[in-house]
């Protein structure tokens, strides 16, 4: 196991787990899920109802996709799980933290403890893929030495040792995909979500950047993907859950 995906090697400037369950609201007990949707609706400003009393457990150490038809509340539901959007009523719970409860410097310590991975890649174009990776860590001021030291490790995962001095735009789509995966989990996330994460590329890097996902959950990150690509979801063979209209369908095995 490589040292950036030890899970021992935590990220120093990260609260203790003891200390997230002092936050009002979270009772002191270690859950077996990484993610609980309890009744959770979402109605945004607009009247639109994007998800609709939706009940899930995620437990540690899963590797779920969340597929449905466009419109349907993925994007929706990932980001009421990094705390970008709030339910109106039910309760998301992430980690043990309940996320709409959170705000502030609250906030940015879950999201300490998760990876992020978007369609579109989101890299900055005048850092370089290093640049890029380290950003988040070096906002947080952990050490120059750690961040190297972390480094190696996360751009070997997704195969970019050799381009870590290179742009965004020398890259290739996956390429920078697969940046953003090495970006996602430098700071060693409990919890990786990729929202369309293959989205922009052809079959063949797609399936390179769900072979990576699959290899960062048998470490022991849990995964949430989600995609429209039906085809993807069954190749892979891992649970998935279906949303139609903002609403949870039977989960079935892939
Ligand atoms: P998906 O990711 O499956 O395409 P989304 O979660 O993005 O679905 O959207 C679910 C529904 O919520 C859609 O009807 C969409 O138009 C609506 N929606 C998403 N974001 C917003 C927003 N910020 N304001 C109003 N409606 C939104």
């Amino acid at each position: 196991m490589t040292q950036a995906l030890d899970r021992n090697s935590r990220d120093p400037l990260t609260t203790r787990r003891s200390d997230q369950h002092q936050i009002e609201g979270i009772a002191p007990t270690a859950s077996p899920f990484m993610v609980q949707f309890n009744g959770v609706t979402k109605t945004y400003r607009n009247g639109t109802v994007s998800l609709l009393d939706i009940d899930l457990k995620v437990e540690r150490g899963d590797f779920l996709f969340i597929t449905g038809p466009s419109g349907s509340g993925k994007s929706t539901l990932m980001k009421l799980i990094y705390g970008e959007e709030r339910p109106d009523r039910g309760a998301v719970v992430v980690d043990n933290w309940n996320v709409g409860l959170l705000w502030g410097d609250r906030l940015s310590r879950l999201r300490r403890r998760l990876g992020i991975v978007f369609q579109d890649y989101r890299l900055i174009p005048r850092r370089t893929v290093s640049e890029n990776a380290a950003l988040v860590l070096r906002a947080q001021g952990v050490p120059r030495t750690e961040i190297q030291r972390r480094l190696h490790p996360a751009l070997e995962v997704v195969g970019l040792q050799d381009k870590a001095n290179c742009f965004p735009e020398e890259l290739s789509g996956g390429e920078q995909q697969r940046a953003s995966i090495a970006r996602a989990i430098i700071g060693t996330p409990d919890l990786l979500l990729a929202d369309e994460p293959t989205g922009n590329l052809d079959p063949e890097n797609a399936w390179q950047v769900i072979k990576i996902l699959k290899r960062l959950n048998t470490v022991g990150i849990t995964v949430m993907v989600a995609t429209h690509d039906a085809s993807l979801v069954q190749k892979s063979q891992h649970p998935v859950i279906r949303l139609h209209q903002g609403r949870l369908q039977p989960k079935v095995a892939s």
